[in-house]
């Protein structure tokens, strides 16, 4: 039998598939191994084909897999479709597909807590009419269909994802179910536990690589029928999938940073179109993207209006840091200058009733910020609606193109107040807590303390047992926690949030005030005494917290919406970004202008790429990290696949990029540090 061509995407950073030769007969979807210079490597299949080019030495399959499945079509063209849009080798994007470790042929009891608790069956609830109207009409779409399902808290979108499941699950299908940060997330675990038993696997990065090899081939194998992870879970090529469910869609911790920088949200919804099932999205507080979406009709909204049990959302209100400074100098209060006096006072009578009370201060990015500590001006970018950060003493920078000024002294918005970088830490709030109630217990929870799942489940039993009174925190504690005492939720300085150098940053502004009022008073304890949550703000009129406090968020939405559009920001339009890096800062800058010569070249020569915007390249907000020096250029573009093509023109081969550079692709990205 005369030898057939086929072509393999090898898990080696090649932009294209290499083409091997094979006397057997192989298939798309089939793993083998391949000869790949002195080594050898994995790949896989991805069809026959005639083209060869006889620069290079033609070289033969060595054998294909024998333990590994042959992956479906659809979850090959999904792979693909990865491999295209994330402008990322098809072989590394593959890579992802398969388990760590060799099957284990004979598995073992493990020892160690199993994935999955085992959980006494409940009773499922009877539906309310909201939510039996909703499951109603996504089971009347045949095959692909996206749904968001935007409900708040406790409205009932859980018992939802339930329902679709076990209806998947009857028709002799499958169903996976993303979740971010699934350490968070031990409760929804035990919920369907409690439901579906031992139907369940879980796939996340806290298991042991036997752990995950085992729970993939439960899957692969059909013998469980429910997926419950992180984003990574995408990746397994589960038997029969019928279902594909994402819970708190709008969350950042979806994109993946490293590598392929996909977000595991819209690779959702392309698996589901690639396998024609439905995909359910639930929130909040949907992303915009979503929303939008669902507004010209490409997904279905359904929406649930009301609580399940009638427990009141907590009362919102906003305290005027000007106002509340002007007050503390006529009353000569001694006060730290970031606590207000009204802020104090909900302190002290709710610990005085005995309840907890929790501060967070968002510090992410904090030290770059710069506001006016009269008005709470910051500068903005004039062509990007983005804030500037503080680079050395002096330098005010955008980081989308690059623009920049001198910081000025004086703010040139209320003439009184002066710039300054914002200097306030949790560390600063714990010292100030303790010398101001020196005989409560006072509990300091942020990135650095908190580290690891045991760290989380052990403040999450101090805070349950009530060993604290005043918590402190960044807003990694405002997420999917639930603490029965908790009475009052402060947030310190509303504006650090409003000042990060991303258009995104109003959005996620809001959704964590949306957040945060979910977290108090949720449980049965504080019943006849009403939650509180206070935010304070130089900015009182800004629109993240109008809305906030009315927990109105289509009004949110559709104002938020103008903004985009106004700069095509998405939805309204693509975004990319190139980070370009060297350990020699030359060297970095050097190809950061070239790069940016060869895209406006590159541009000007092609009547398609006219309507691109290019902004920068400028510096990076992390000028230097790891020892390597970076910067970033943008790309928006009201076309998405006219930027897809202009970024692979402009990469080419990449063979002219200089040694010790790297460029790194990010479609869609989330956030530029
Ligand atoms: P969400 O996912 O929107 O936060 P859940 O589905 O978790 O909402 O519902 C909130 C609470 O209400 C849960 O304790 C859940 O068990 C309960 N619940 C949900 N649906 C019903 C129902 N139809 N009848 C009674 N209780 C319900
Ligand atoms: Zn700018």
């Amino acid at each position: 039998m005369p030898e057939k061509l086929w072509r393999v995407a090898v898990e080696a950073p090649l932009r294209e598939p290499l083409t091997y030769s094979f006397a057997d007969n192989l298939e798309r979807g089939r793993w083998v191994h391949v000869p790949l210079g002195k080594r050898s490597s994995m790949g896989l299949v991805l069809g026959p084909t005639d083209e060869f080019n006889h620069k290079f030495e033609l070289k033969s399959v060595q054998n294909f897999d024998e333990e590994l499945p042959l992956l479906h079509e659809a979850f090959v063209k999904w792979l693909e479709w990865l491999s295209e849009y994330y402008v990322y080798p098809v072989g590394l994007v593959a890579e992802s597909a398969r388990p760590p470790l060799k099957k284990n042929m004979k598995p073992r009891k493990s020892k160690k807590a199993p994935v999955i608790p085992q959980m006494e069956a409940d009773q499922p609830p009877i539906l309310t009419e909201e939510q039996r109207r909703i499951v109603e009409s996504i089971s009347t779409h045949e095959g692909y269909q996206t749904h968001l399902i935007h409900g708040v808290t406790g409205s009932g979108k859980t018992e939802i994802y339930l329902r679709m499941i076990e209806k998947t699950l009857s028709s002799g299908q499958s169903a996976l179910v993303l979740v971010p940060e699934i350490s968070l997330t031990p409760q929804l675990i035990q919920r369907f536990a409690r439901r579906f038993g031992d139907k369940i696997a879980a796939l996340h990065s806290q298991l042991t690589e036997r752990e995950k090899t085992d729970q993939w081939w439960s899957l692969v194998e059909g013998k469980k029928q429910i997926l419950i992870g992180a984003r990574s879970a995408l990746f397994c090529p589960q038997k029969n999938l019928g279902l594909i469910i994402v819970d708190e869609e709008h969350e950042p911790s979806y994109k993946q940073d490293e590598k392929l920088k996909y977000h595991a949200r819209d690779a959702a919804v392309m698996l589901g179109h690639f396998h024609n099932c439905p995909v359910l999205l639930g929130s909040a507080t949907p992303s915009l993207e979503s929303w939008h979406n669902s507004q010209i009709g490409k997904y279905k909204l359904h929406q649930l209006k009301s609580r399940v049990h009638t427990t009141q959302l907590p009362s919102v209100e906003i305290i005027d840091l000007k106002a509340a400074k002007e007050k503390a100098q006529l009353q000569g209060s001694l006060l730290p200058s970031w606590l207000s006096t009204d802020l104090y006072g909900k302190l002290q009578s709710t610990l005085d009733e005995g309840y907890q009370a929790a501060l967070f201060l968002n510090r992410r990015g904090m030290a770059h910020i710069v506001i006016c500590n009269s008005c709470g001006y910051s500068a903005e970018c004039p062509n990007c609606d983005i804030h500037l950060t503080l680079h050395g003493k002096s330098h005010l920078v955008c980081h989308y193109c690059g623009y920049h000024e001198n910081l000025k002294q004086q703010c040139p918005h209320c003439h009184e107040g002066e710039l300054a970088p914002i200097g306030l830490g949790t560390e600063r709030l714990e010292t100030d807590l303790n010398r101001l109630f020196p005989d409560k217990r006072i509990l300091r929870a942020d990135r650095d303390e908190i580290q690891s799942r045991e760290d989380l489940e052990n403040f999450i039993s101090t805070m349950e047992e009530g060993h604290v009174d005043i918590l402190v925190g960044t807003q990694m504690i405002a997420k999917g926690l639930d603490f029965p005492r908790l009475k009052l939720v402060g947030l310190v300085l509303a504006d650090i949030g409003f000042n990060m150098p991303d258009f995104r940053c109003t959005e996620r502004n809001f959704q964590l005030m949306v957040q945060m009022s979910g977290r108090p008073g949720r449980s049965l304890e504080l019943k006849d005494s009403k939650s509180e949550v206070i935010i304070q703000t130089y900015n009182p009129e800004h629109e993240s917290l109008v809305f906030a406090v009315r927990h109105d968020y289509e009004g949110f939405a559709a104002q938020e919406l103008v903004h985009r559009k106004a700069l095509s920001y998405p939805p309204y339009g693509g975004l990319t970004s190139l980070r370009i890096q060297s350990s020699e800062h030359g060297k970095a800058y050097q190809l950061a202008q070239q790069i940016g010569h060869r895209a406006r070249a590159l541009q000007n020569q092609f009547e398609p790429y006219k309507g691109l915007e290019i902004l920068g390249p400028a510096e990076a907000p992390m000028a230097k990290l790891k020892n390597q020096y970076r910067y970033y250029i943008l790309f928006k573009c009201s076309h998405k696949a006219v930027l897809n093509r202009f970024v692979r023109q402009l990469l080419g081969d990449e063979s002219w990029i200089p040694p010790k550079c790297r460029i790194i692709v990010d479609i869609d990205p989330l956030q530029l540090l």
